[in-house]
């Protein structure tokens, strides 16, 4: 048996063109464009890459790209100064501090300084909250990507044993609490499990984002099981996830490939929160 393969990249492009004509409406019925800020402290080069691929996508949609770039020697205050002001523009939907920031800024500091309903990366105490408790709010963008994928592949989830391979804030944790939220059953692994491969074989549906390369082999998954690989890995042959995919294609029954699987879906769902929050601030959502 070799698995279907989840093409994220379609579903993507759906949902960006979804984005893009939400925007048009919302424009049309006498609203503004949603305005998405994001911001780059300092000149890493992949950040760099992530905000230009953030920005292009922005405008692609219809929004208006209100980036900001400072220095990598700014201090806590400028930066802060910075959130704040985009904080209480009224052109600014929704504000992205690219992560991770220069090592001698508090990026946790500066997050917490994001007005909730501008948190279009879902990273905010606030909207941790809201999601822990099952209430409505922005949702961080790769898990929320991945819950898309799974709608659009008809991949059941209430009552199924799903299983999450690592409990970040951005990804594993609200990755388990979305999933719960849609009645699975859900267990979360970490680097402290003991045998990971056995408690993956439980799963109908196994979400793995542990930063390891090839860390889910063939006999950590169950046959028929869909398998998504959030792993993102630049190796001398391209990019590779945190899942053996040749050798577990074999045996789950659907699977996402890296690249072309959950990455296209993090941008996507940046979009439909900057719209959300757009129509959510100019009282027509929620
Ligand atoms: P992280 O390093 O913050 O968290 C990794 C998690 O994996 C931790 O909770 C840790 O306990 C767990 N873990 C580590 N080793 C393990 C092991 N041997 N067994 C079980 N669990 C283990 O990473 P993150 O930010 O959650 O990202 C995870 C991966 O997803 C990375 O490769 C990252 O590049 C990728 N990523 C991709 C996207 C995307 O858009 N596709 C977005 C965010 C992150």
């Amino acid at each position: 048996m070799t698995a279907q393969v989840i093409d994220g990249t379609a579903v993507a492009r759906h949902v960006r063109a979804d984005v893009a004509k939400g925007v048009e409406q919302l424009v049309a019925g006498g609203g503004t464009a949603p305005g998405l800020a994001t911001v780059l402290i300092g000149d890493d080069p992949a950040s760099e890459v992530y905000v230009r691929n953030k920005r292009r996508a922005c405008v692609a949609a219809g929004m208006t790209d209100l980036h900001r770039h400072l220095p990598a020697d700014v201090d806590q205050a400028q930066a802060a100064a910075l959130v704040d002001e985009l904080a209480a523009d009224p052109a600014v939907s929704g504000i992205l501090l690219q992560l991770p920031t220069p090592a001698d800024l508090d990026a946790e500091a500066l997050l917490a300084r994001i007005p909730a309903e501008k948190d279009v990366d879902g990273l905010t105490t606030l909207n941790a909250g809201l999601l822990a408790q099952g209430r409505p709010g922005l949702r961080p963008c790769t898990p929320s990507g991945v819950m898309v994928l799974l709608d659009q592949y008809d991949v059941p989830l209430q009552g199924a044993e799903a299983v999450v391979v690592g409990r970040s804030v951005l990804v594993g944790k609200p990755m388990a609490q979305l999933l719960l939220e849609r009645n699975a059953t859900v267990t979360t692994c970490h680097s402290r499990t003991r045998d990971l491969a056995e408690v993956c074989r439980r799963a109908d549906v196994l979400v793995v984002a542990a930063g390891i390369p090839g860390l889910v082999g063939a006999d950590a998954v169950k046959p028929g099981a869909t398998v998504i690989d959030v792993g993102i890995h630049r190796g001398e042959n391209g990019l590779r996830g945190d899942v053996d995919t040749a050798a577990v294609a074999e045996v789950a029954g659907k699977t996402t490939p890296v690249p072309g699987g959950v990455g296209p879906m993090t941008i996507a769902m940046l979009l439909a929160n900057t719209l959300t929050a757009a129509e959510v601030q100019q009282g027509l959502g929620g």
